[in-house]
């Protein structure tokens, strides 16, 4: 298994030890994690509880860098959760820039400049017309995914995180059209277990939505976005088995941003 979401304390929300991170990861047999923590704010002010302040991202590399070597055992990834704003794409290249990543996830937590997922901004929700703010967030998925900045795309239907839906039927026609965008730039899309932890009370995205991205023959990685040590690699079997279901035999993995298919365990 690889879990390729894995967040750290200096996001200011996750709590525990990167080494506690490794630890837990061996303990569960991975053979891969990537630590992918929160890009800093490039795209506004930065708030310590969001994110990594800029003068911090060099020693998270570090820290990345160091623990490769001293956890032989385990594959360990240089990666990194950014935010994709429209019209910053040449701000967070240049942040990005100097650094030997391993694998780049690619997140939309902000419409404007609501952060639609924090859960102290969710009445929101009811000041705006909930297709509207579907539209947008696909928009801007699709707007990541054609940007070319991203190995892959985390948790592609975050919007449902509060448990807010909109018809089956609207959903799949807007689930195309970001589908067709990352067909065309051949990106990855995440599965993750974390929607589990959070009202939606599903994975992201929906089977309906992998389902629609097998038969594009668009491949995924798989990703926990641990916050807690104790949740790396956690409801793995469940979504590799629901990959199953659906028809995938493999999954997408990263060294220095190479893709490389590998057998689903
Ligand atoms: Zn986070
Ligand atoms: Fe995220
Ligand atoms: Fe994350
Ligand atoms: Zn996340």
């Amino acid at each position: 298994m690889w879990d390729y979401h894995i967040h750290t304390k200096r996001c200011g929300h996750a709590r525990g030890e990167m080494e506690q991170y490794v630890e837990e990861a061996l303990k569960r047999g991975l053979r891969a994690m990537a630590f992918t923590d929160h890009v800093p704010m490039y795209f506004q002010r930065p708030d310590p509880s969001i994110a990594m302040a800029h003068e911090d991202l060099e020693k998270y590399v570090k820290d990345v860098l160091s623990l490769k070597e001293r956890y032989p055992e385990i594959k360990i990834l240089l990666g990194l959760e950014a935010d994709y704003i429209p019209g910053k794409e040449e701000k967070l290249e240049r942040m990005l820039e100097p650094y030997p990543w391993d694998y780049l996830l690619g997140s939309i937590h902000w419409i404007g400049d609501w952060g639609f997922d924090n859960p102290e901004l969710i009445s929101e929700y009811g000041n705006r017309d909930l297709v509207a703010i579907y539209r947008e967030y696909y928009d801007l998925l699709k707007g990541a995914a054609a940007s070319g900045l991203f190995d892959s795309l985390a948790h592609p239907d975050l919007i449902k995180k509060f448990g807010f839906r909109i018809a089956p039927d609207l959903e799949a026609a807007l689930i195309r059209e970001v589908l067709e965008v990352v067909s065309v730039n051949q990106v990855c899309l995440e599965a993750s277990t974390a929607g589990w932890r959070y009202p939606a009370n599903e994975q992201y995205p929906s089977k309906a939505f992998l389902k629609l991205a097998f038969e594009k023959g668009i491949s995924v990685t798989l990703g926990s976005d641990a916050h807690a040590p104790e949740q790396v690699g956690l409801d793995f079997l469940r979504i590799t088995g629901l990959l199953k279901e659906i028809g995938y035999k493999e999954v997408a993995t990263f060294h220095r941003r190479m893709k490389k298919m590998e057998v689903l365990g």
